[in-house]
């Protein structure tokens, strides 16, 4: 008998045999410093000592029971949870539900069924460029190269990036919903403007459409702020997160201004492994360490330091924010050719859905310091064409 997987990724040259922080550890020893961070994944870094201690006691004392359920992770999450949370002032301020998943597509789709059943309408306007998803209602507002499925769940209207005029047309009181990343990371991480989330904001107002931010990869202080509400300082009516919320294991969180969340009955949701109490664990210690004094700075800090360190060699440009960010790679080079090249110089970035564009997601306990190893990678590069 023979088992191979799909084809679904083209893995990389990188005999990964363990990881440390931030580093990735190969067969031959040598170390490779992580710029991905498996995707926002690795909020806390690899292997970190006081999470693997918390999920082998919580293992021992609680591993897993039924949502039936109340336990003590559960309380001790919602609390720390909660400490970073944003406020709003409209529609005065009682505070936000939160529903655990396990994947940033299953937390999509419980926003949209969430905002199509409030609205009890059956439209959503999305955006090119986007991506949400791989399940049916996720991957229809994703904007991807293949047909995810035959028909979409919805109406859908999927209008061009940050044009203010065409959402404003889009958006009447037929939409139920307006989904979009805060900054579209897959995309090659572009940015909004400030004005174009006030004219979403005050047309889904307008309307009574849900705004839904899709914060799986710009949550969890990747952006050097708990959330991108709080660093755009532009209140949705639902965001939802998953990737880096417990720094490696699977979770997806839809999180609703509870005035919302209570036009809908609770038990249209539901998931057997959502909110396990080893997964919320990890959660709370998330929540608990984004809170912690000096956590945020040090991701603004080591900002600051990849942007002056990735300016050099076929860089650019440098955009996004926090830990989040996109190199342009000068017109003459692909991104794919500086990332291989980077590779074999011991830095490990990603690509992006712009062939001109490089993308970096590290852990977010990566420091200032650690920004000369891309500067000097970037210096004695030699990019294949
Ligand atoms: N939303 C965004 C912005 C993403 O980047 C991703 C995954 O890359 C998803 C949703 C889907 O998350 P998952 O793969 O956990 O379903």
């Amino acid at each position: 008998m023979k088992l191979r997987e799909f084809d679904a990724y083209k893995r990389l040259p990188l005999p990964v045999v363990s990881a440390d922080g931030c580093e990735l550890v190969l067969e031959d020893g040598r170390r490779v410093l992580d710029l991905y961070g498996g995707h926002c994944v690795n909020t806390l870094g690899a292997g970190d000592a006081k999470l693997g201690r918390i999920l082998s006691e919580q293992w021992r004392t609680l591993s897993f029971t039924t949502n039936l359920l109340d336990h003590a992770p559960r309380r001790e999450f919602l609390a720390a949870f909660e400490r970073n949370l944003p406020a709003y002032r409209e529609h005065g301020d009682d505070g936000w539900q939160v529903f655990c998943s396990n994947s940033g597509a299953e937390a999509n789709e419980n926003a949209l069924k969430l905002a199509l059943a409030s609205t009890k309408r059956r439209k959503v306007v999305c955006f090119k460029g986007a991506f949400h998803g791989r399940t049916a209602a996720a991957a229809a507002v994703s904007d991807t190269k293949l047909p995810a499925f035959p028909a979409s769940p919805f109406e859908v209207v999927r209008i061009p990036w940050c044009d203010v005029a065409a959402a404003e047309r889009a958006i009447d009181a037929t939409v139920g919903a307006v989904i979009l990343e805060p900054y579209q990371s897959l995309a090659g991480v572009t940015e909004p403007t400030k004005e174009f989330l006030d004219r979403l904001r005050s047309a889904c107002d307008r309307t009574g459409a849900f705004l839904i931010y899709d914060e799986v990869q710009t949550g969890n202080g990747r952006l050097g702020a708990a959330w991108a509400v709080q660093h755009f300082g532009v209140v949705p009516d639902v965001f939802t997160t998953a990737k880096g919320a417990a720094s490696g294991l699977p979770i997806g969180l839809t999180v609703a201004r509870s005035h919302f969340a209570a036009s809908v009955p609770g038990n249209m949701f539901g998931s057997t492994f959502g909110g396990g109490p080893l997964v919320l664990a990890a959660a709370t210690e998330v929540s608990r360490r984004i809170a912690s004094p000096g956590f945020l700075q040090n991701v603004r800090d080591t900002s600051n330091a990849l942007r002056v360190a990735a300016l050099r060699g076929p860089i650019e440009k440098v955009r996004g924010a926090g830990l989040l960010l996109g190199l342009v790679v000068k017109s003459d080079v692909r991104a794919a050719s500086v990332r291989d090249a980077l590779l074999e110089q011991g830095v490990l970035v990603g690509t992006s859905d712009d062939p001109q564009v490089l993308r970096l997601s590290p852990a977010l306990v990566l420091t200032p310091r650690d920004a000369q190893r891309l500067a000097d990678a970037l210096e004695t590069l030699e990019v294949k064409a």
